[in-house]
């Protein structure tokens, strides 16, 4: 799967977890309010490794990268670049429409979702067997889904979209006030 894929559904189910952990633990408005103030450690650790752990999904679910393969984004040669312009643009989207804690929890889920990458990176230009890979779904513990073709392009794409639409979709719904 694609590394910006990685990373928006890497922030989305990390904050999300962040999210749901939060509201259990303080769920009146005036302790969510001061739980705003500090960060709340579990939440925010269960929320990065979260965010880790949706990479194995993401590599695992059939996926094709067909934008990215047909060279419809950019030339394919390109997609280191390709590659950072989708990432700056998601980790930008996340970052406008987060806020306090949970915009720190959803750029470093996203991060951690993308980061295991920097071993398919290795793998690409050599420096590395696949074999030495630690990630499950890069050593080939795990299989890596296959490109089913149309169900592919809807896993892929649809995972995508719906990371991206639910930051937007939570940015418009009335946020706990931030702590002034
Ligand atoms: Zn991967």
């Amino acid at each position: 799967m694609d590394t910006f894929v990685h990373i928006a559904v890497g922030a989305a189910v990390g904050s999300g977890v962040y999210e749901i952990i939060v509201s259990r633990n303080f769920p009146s408005l005036e302790n969510a309010e001061t739980a705003n103030n500090k960060i709340n450690i579990p939440a925010a650790t269960s929320g990065i490794l979260a965010g880790i752990a949706s990479h194995l999904v993401t590599d695992a679910v059939p996926h094709g990268d067909y934008l990215v393969n047909h060279g419809l984004l950019l030339p394919n040669k390109y997609w280191p670049l390709r590659e950072f312009i989708a990432s700056l643009l998601i980790f930008g989207l996340i970052a406008v429409t987060t806020r306090g804690q949970l915009r720190w929890v959803a750029l470093i889920a996203g991060l951690m979702g993308g980061l295991p990458d920097i071993e398919s990176l290795l793998i690409g230009i050599r420096l590395i067997e696949k074999k030495q890979a630690l990630f499950p779904t890069h050593n080939g513990l795990i299989p890596h889904g296959k490109n089913l073709g149309l169900k592919s392009l809807l896993v892929e794409y649809g995972s995508l979209l719906t990371s991206l639409g639910w930051f937007v979709f939570r940015s418009r719904i009335p946020q706990r006030r931030e702590p002034s």
